[in-house]
């Protein structure tokens, strides 16, 4: 059947990709129905879930703008121009993100953001159900089984056009790889996570708030992003098991000297650090990968429910704004549901596989590489080669934050390339003026083709 004609679309989840998509199939004139577990968080206070806060960088932001949203989230939103780093000794030091003025990320609060999301849907004539939860895809009957949590009862859809929008916990993923219908792995990470308050000093924020702040510890690292009421979101990324882990720290006493020992300048900033520390539970972090993630024209999974990734590159929310977009325009230039499904999940498979690869790298390098001088160095000299070689040498970060033009797979590529050529260039070097720049010229245009 045309996907180009006004149809109806039913989206599972009103989250971030969910609300997104929904305003987007709207738009280019379907009927659409959003179901979403949660009561509606513009009315009634929920917990925000998993991460307060998140960085939105140029794939989420191109999306919003296709969407016609942007101008609604730019109040949103924070510049965090860098990485501040605090080493042991309470030190600071900025490194940039980028070097445009334009190469910044935002911190921006997830359930504002998502407000905005579900009030721009309602507005584009989407109706949302909420306390409405999806149980289980029925194949062998044609049925999505569901539940209405404020009546207590279930009832059925048809199982056709469903865009499930679950989250990474996905009941529609789980009933489908129950139903050996999609082939899926769940590898979870060794690490968790725990998110704590650093409150606003007299209304103003205690450290800079133009960064994200990282207190990297080799094991493990702390960070922070600012929130626009002056607080900041504070994550410790900690193993679950260990010497120094989660499952040690259960008391006020080992809390206090787990700090005191790591971030000694945090805890004078963070009065209530070990009252929340005890209270606020403990997240989990892993990478799902599907084999594909549609079945004919029935249904197709996007966003976490499809491939969530570990946080530490801040792409999950800019990778599911960007299946919406990418969705979007499957639909536009295919003739039916089922032939855009398989579209996009031709062109989103190998750039969604990549980047939970370089979110994985990141971690290591958020926590442990960044304080190396070798590293920095290289980072230093990753710019300079941006200056003088800008069509073929541009750093891997800015080409995954920065760069929505250039998938996910091109930059993990390109980005392996050029940290052969970085190492290479280093190797004797203690600072740029050591490195051979006739040498990076001819190593830049034998590896890099230009960027098209
Ligand atoms: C600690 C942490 C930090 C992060 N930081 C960043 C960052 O800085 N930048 C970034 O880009 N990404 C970040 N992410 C990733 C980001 O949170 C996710 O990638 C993003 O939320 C995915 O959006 P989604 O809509 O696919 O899923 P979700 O946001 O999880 O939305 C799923 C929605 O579906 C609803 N739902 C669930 N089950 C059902 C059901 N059975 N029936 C109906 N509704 C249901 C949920 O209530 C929810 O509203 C971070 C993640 C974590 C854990």
């Amino acid at each position: 059947m045309s996907s180009k004609e006004g149809q109806t679309v039913v989206v599972i989840g009103a989250g971030l990709a969910g609300s997104l998509m929904a305003i987007l199939l709207a738009r280019r004139g379907h009927s659409v129905q959003m179901y979403e577990r949660l009561p509606d968080m513009r009315r009634e206070s929920i917990p925000a879930g998993r991460s307060i806060n998140l960085a939105l960088a140029a794939r989420g932001i191109r999306a919003l703008e296709v969407a016609g949203i942007m101008q609604d989230v730019e109040p949103l939103l924070l510049p965090m121009l860098g990485r501040m780093l605090h080493d042991p000794s309470g030190a600071q030091k900025l490194a940039s993100y980028g070097q445009r003025p334009d190469e910044v990320i935002y911190s921006v609060s997830r359930a504002e953001l998502n407000r905005v999301l579900l009030d721009a849907a309602e507005e584009a004539g989407v109706d949302i159900r909420f306390r409405h939860a999806a149980i289980a895809a029925d194949f062998s009957r044609g049925q999505l089984r569901m539940r209405d949590e404020e009546r207590q009862h279930n009832y059925e859809l048809p199982l056709t056009r469903i865009i499930g929008a679950d989250g990474g916990g996905s009941a529609l993923r789980r009933s489908l790889v129950a139903a050996e219908a999609i082939p899926a792995t769940e590898d979870l990470l060794a690490h968790g996570y725990k998110e704590l308050t650093m409150p606003a000093v007299a209304g103003k924020h205690a450290i800079a708030n133009n960064a994200l702040h990282i207190w990297p510890r080799g094991g493990f690292m702390l960070i922070a992003l600012p929130n626009l009421d002056g607080s900041f979101t504070v994550t410790l990324f900690l193993p679950h098991e260990g010497a120094e882990s989660f499952a040690s720290l259960v008391s006020t006493g080992k809390v206090d000297d787990f700090f005191r020992r790591h971030f000694p300048d945090v805890p004078a900033l963070m009065p209530q650090l070990a009252q929340e520390f005890l209270a606020h539970p403990t997240g989990i972090m892993g990478t799902i990968r599907c084999a594909h993630w549609s079945v004919g024209d029935r249904l197709l999974l996007i966003g976490d429910a499809a491939h969530a990734i570990t946080p530490f590159h801040g792409q999950g929310m800019n990778c599911a704004f960007e299946d919406c977009r990418e969705l979007d325009d499957c639909l536009v230039q295919r003739d039916s549901w089922q032939n855009a499904f398989i579209a996009f999940e031709r062109r989103r498979h190998a750039n969604t596989d990549a980047v939970a690869d370089m979110a994985l790298e990141n971690y290591v390098q958020m926590r442990d590489t960044v304080l190396d001088p070798k590293f920095q160095l290289q980072q230093s000299l990753a710019f300079e080669l941006e200056r003088r070689f800008p069509d073929r040498f541009i750093p891997r970060y800015s080409m995954v934050m920065f760069r929505a033009d250039i998938p996910y797979v091109a930059a993990f590529d390109r980005g392996r390339i050029q940290n052969a050529i970085l190492s290479e260039l280093t190797r004797d070097a203690a600072s740029l003026a050591d490195v051979d720049y006739d040498a990076a010229a001819r190593l830049i245009r034998a590896r890099l083709p230009p960027i098209s």
